[in-house]
């Protein structure tokens, strides 16, 4: 009898022991927590200093520790998995037209105001204030994309205010202010101010001419430049933001318009949000269809005249898209190396694997070569005010680069999240999420084919443009072969590549010649080489990890992300 019961004692602790080693987590890498984002990126770090804002380094320093603590990316988890909430109508039936966002979404999106991400430029009107605001953002946007909306549409209101100087002086004051208030209040009472944008309605997005929405303006109103619109808006994201630039038409055609959320009289406007929009991505942002029943709004600009004034706007978040892609890349290559060094298989770790080297190299080159370009279209949001070149590339070289890093966004996340396995297509880790946030920033402010158009015009109308791109491209010429033959080749079509058809082609090639150029002189012989000859010649294949055998895949891995 007493034998037995040792027998069992036995057993049951063996069974312990053996249960405990299946519970063993082996070969598995640590979260990637408690990093700093802008101390590990040296791409990032010497374009600021580049492109002209060396002083703000310690702010990104500080910025990249406090977006790279396990606090905050944890508040980028859950502001996803807690996307916001519409309420139409209180209890009684009166509506009230309000969404209600998850805890962590306000700890970000105070962080991004209190560090100057939607007014930097403006509020210190520095040298090199949009270059070091784009780098912020990038660090931002790695952490948590749809945050991001609302703060780039508040940035990028700015010169579209300024337009009407009255409301500017009303608006800016709040605007500009680090204080993240997201009171549902009239702006009398609140200590900063966010802005959005409606444009896009149902029979018509990229068409903004299609536009019905109907402004009429009020008889007698205090300043006559008020007036009341009735019509809806199919997408408007950030719709708790305090005002929305909005485009109706007035007598003499499509005008831009203020419309905030309260009355100057201090009443809700009539302002109707109808429902949100259940998004692939950008879940903890909320976007959603608007009517508007006479709802209260101050002109902007003149009459007529809405698609020249709001454009200011929209060629800023087109820069934010390119900064918001670029910054995908980033997130999604570190999250591969990170996986890669900690990984074994087959008795090696990943990263010592060659075929995997050759993966993450050229995943590294694609992420490299887009910081470059958005951070060196940023010190042309800089330079553009006093400089005809730099005017010239802003307006040339935004649409390429919002189409080409755009373009290259989803390919390379998607490769990036294969470099996890299994872990990569798991809600866990951050690859799912950055997956589908990738298409977005192709999409919105512009999609593909509209922004290609756009390009087109430009090369149609706006010579200096072209010129300054072009001579953007030459900075480069003599370094690289390959680099020569393209750039020959494209100055040689550039005037006759003008047809609907081709625009993507052109774009391509563009963007191409721009990232190559950069790279050429700014990066290492090892990128530049590696770029060059698989980009703009034949030597790669047309997935990612084609890269010829020649290619020194560990210096081009640890220069994007030292280990
Ligand atoms: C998450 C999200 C949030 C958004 N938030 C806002 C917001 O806050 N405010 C706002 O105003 N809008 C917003 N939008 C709308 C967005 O800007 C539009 O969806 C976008 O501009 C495209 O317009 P559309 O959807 O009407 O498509 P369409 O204009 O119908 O275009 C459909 C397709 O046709 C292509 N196309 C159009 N014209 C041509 C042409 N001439 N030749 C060849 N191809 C063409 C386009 O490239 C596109 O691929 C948001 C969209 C999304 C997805």
């Amino acid at each position: 009898m007493k034998l037995v019961k040792i027998d069992r004692r036995v057993t049951v602790k063996l069974a312990l022991e053996s249960a405990k080693a299946t519970h063993e987590v082996l070969n598995q890498p640590a979260p990637l927590v408690d990093y700093n984002l802008f101390a590990c990126d040296r791409v990032l770090a010497s374009a600021l200093e580049r492109e002209g804002a060396a002083w703000a380094a310690p702010r990104l320093e500080e910025f990249g520790r406090l977006v790279g603590t396990e606090e905050a990316i944890r508040w980028g988890f859950q502001a996803n998995e807690n996307p916001p909430v519409l309420h139409t109508h209180d209890r009684f039936g009166h509506r009230v037209d309000e969404v209600e966002f998850h805890p962590a979404w306000h700890e970000l999106m105070r962080l991004a105001i209190k560090h100057g991400l939607a007014s930097l430029p403006w509020s210190e009107p520095t040298r090199g204030g949009h270059v070091a605001r784009a780098a912020l953002m990038m660090l931002a946007s790695q952490n948590e994309a749809g945050h991001t909306c609302p703060v780039s549409m508040t940035y990028s209101s700015v010169p579209a205010l300024r337009k009407q100087p009255d409301l500017a002086r009303e608006w800016e004051r709040h605007i500009l202010s680090t204080r993240y208030d997201p009171r549902f209040r009239p702006l009398s009472e609140k200590s900063g101010a966010l802005i959005g944008m409606a444009m896009t309605e149902k029979q018509g997005g990229s068409d903004v001419r299609a536009n019905i929405t109907l402004a009429e303006s009020i008889e007698g109103g205090q300043t006559r430049s008020e007036y009341l619109i009735t019509g809806h808006k199919w997408f408007c994201s950030a719709p708790m933001n305090d005002a929305f630039l909005v485009l109706a038409q007035a007598l003499k055609g499509l005008t831009c318009f203020l419309l905030p959320r309260w009355t100057p009289d201090g009443e809700r406007n009539r302002f109707h949000i109808q429902r949100l929009k259940d998004k692939l991505g950008n879940r903890s942002n909320a976007s959603s269809e608007v009517e508007f029943d006479g709802a209260w709004a101050h002109r902007i600009g003149e009459e007529g005249r809405g698609v020249v004034t709001i454009i200011e706007m929209v060629q800023h978040t087109r820069l934010d898209c390119v900064i918001g892609s670029a910054s995908l890349m980033r997130q999604a290559v570190v999250q591969a190396i990170h996986h890669a060094r900690h990984r074994q298989a087959f008795g090696r770790s990943l990263i010592a694997q060659p075929l995997m080297q050759n993966v993450l190299a050229d995943l590294c080159l694609e992420s490299e070569a887009a910081t470059m370009l958005m951070m060196r279209l940023a010190r042309s949001f800089d330079a553009r005010d006093g400089s005809a070149a730099e005017r010239g590339f802003a307006r040339l070289a935004t649409a390429v680069a919002k189409y080409w890093v755009s373009k290259r966004g989803p390919a390379h996340v998607n490769e990036a999240l294969e470099c996890l396995g299994g872990n990569g297509f798991v809600e866990e880790s951050i690859l799912p999420r950055l997956y589908r946030e990738a298409p977005l920033n192709s999409i919105w402010e512009g999609s593909g084919n509209v922004i290609c158009l756009d390009i087109l015009r430009a090369i149609n109308k706006e010579p200096d443009a072209v010129a300054s791109v072009g001579d953007e491209i030459r900075l480069a010429r003599g370094a690289d072969r390959h680099f020569d033959v393209f750039a020959d080749r494209l100055e040689k079509d550039l005037p006759a590549a003008a047809t609907e058809v081709e625009a993507r082609r052109l774009a391509e090639r563009l963007a191409l010649a721009l990232q190559a150029s950069l790279l050429i002189r700014h990066s290492i012989p090892e990128v530049a080489d590696a770029f060059c000859a698989t980009r703009l010649a034949n030597e790669g294949g047309r997935a990612f990890g084609t890269l010829p055998a020649y290619v020194r895949f560990r210096t081009i891995i640890e220069r994007a992300y030292p280990g």
